[in-house]
């Protein structure tokens, strides 16, 4: 079938809107058509070159849709449903999966250049991370769209499948943030303010969000932080406050000056967790002999998310009032404006851009 794509060509280009191909879902796979996607930093790192992504490409990979045709031998969800589109494709024979560890997946994939169901005047179009949800519709494994039920709109929906679950889970899973623990937050976008909201539905005592921009300072309180602060001296004032070091610190920003930020304001024994996406150039220098203090710094990928359990826990949240979505919709737009909307992003001071279709 013919559907319709934004297509990024090059670095320095705008996208273009393009009538493109869509084969058929073959067997494990469906067809959503999309209703919303939001514009996240990696779409961005993507068009500037930084990202393992074959132009011409399509981007886009934090979707929320409805099912719109079934492949042979698909189970899991039915024509009609809502679902959020994940990018692990959790295949579920790979060791990671066959351990529980989903969010590892083998099969996970950051492009799919030379195959997959999108072709555009006779040559295939790379998608990324597996998704290429700046589409309005996109086939893809079953397994990577959950079922979700509740009245989530699909402006906030779409959320869940990156942002919300990187940052949710990272505080929740992988730092397993216990009530009354001190969390220091570094960076306070999208991912950053669901961390925040992570710590907060865990039980933290005390949530610190750290961001050099006042309107994100704003939203994190708004979002369940305790206090906010500059990142000047934050690494000091995070000791001060906690009387020694935060018991978590989650780094959102992607950057190894940051990361040491968040190695350094932990307590000994406390949990420094990645979640920011570095360049593959930059190094992280961190001295050895602090490690005697038991001072744990770990990665997280999606939030050690098992997407199909929990996306619908995410919405349950969310529908009983205490996982606010809304905060991180900065701006809807339609899709014809994504170019609108992607420099909005690089802009810095919303949350989201999310595109309607
Ligand atoms: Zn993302
Ligand atoms: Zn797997």
């Amino acid at each position: 079938m013919k559907t319709t794509a934004a297509i990024v060509e090059s670095s320095d280009q705008p996208l273009r809107i393009e009538e493109v191909d869509l084969a058929e879902p073959g067997r494990g796979e469906v067809r959503v058509r999309v209703e919303a996607c939001g514009i996240c930093r990696s779409d961005l790192h993507a068009i500037d070159g930084a990202e393992s992504v074959v132009f011409p490409a399509v981007l886009g990979h934090e979707a929320a849709g409805v099912v719109d045709a079934l492949g042979e031998g698909v189970e899991s969800v039915a024509e009609g449903d809502r679902v959020v589109l994940s990018w692990t494709p959790a295949c579920g024979r790979c060791p990671p999966c066959l351990r529980g560890d989903v969010q590892l997946c083998q099969a996970l994939r950051m492009s799919t250049a030379g195959s997959g169901p999108l072709s555009w005047q006779g040559q295939p179009l790379d998608r990324f991370m597996a998704l290429g949800a700046f589409s309005e519709r996109v086939v893809v494994p079953a397994s990577m769209a959950i079922a979700v039920t509740g009245d989530v709109p699909p402006t906030e929906a779409c959320l869940i499948g990156c942002a919300v679950m990187t940052g949710f889970g990272a505080a929740t899973k992988t730092a397993a943030v216990r009530w009354g623990e001190s969390v220091a937050v570094i960076g306070c976008g999208g991912v950053g303010l669901a961390a925040i909201q992570g710590a907060r539905i865990a039980g933290a005592g005390r949530i610190i969000a750290i961001d050099p921009i006042a309107q994100r300072r704003q939203a994190a309180l708004d979002s369940g932080a305790t206090e906010a602060r500059d990142p000047e001296g934050a690494v000091a004032g995070v000791i001060e406050a906690t009387g020694g070091g935060a018991d978590v610190a989650i780094e959102c920003v992607g950057r190894s000056e940051t990361m040491m930020d968040a190695f350094n304001m932990i307590r000994p024994g406390g949990r420094a967790v990645v979640v920011g996406l570095a360049s593959f150039a930059d190094v992280l220098q961190i001295p050895p002999i602090m490690l005697l203090m038991e001072k744990v710094l770990t990665g997280s990928i999606y939030g050690s998310a098992n997407p199909a359990t929990d996306f619908p826990k995410l919405v349950a949240l969310r529908d009983q009032g205490r996982l606010n979505l809304d905060l991180l919709v900065g701006k809807v737009r339609p899709f014809a404006e994504i170019n609108e909307g992607i420099a909005e992003m690089r802009e810095g001071s919303l949350t989201r851009v999310v595109l309607t279709f």
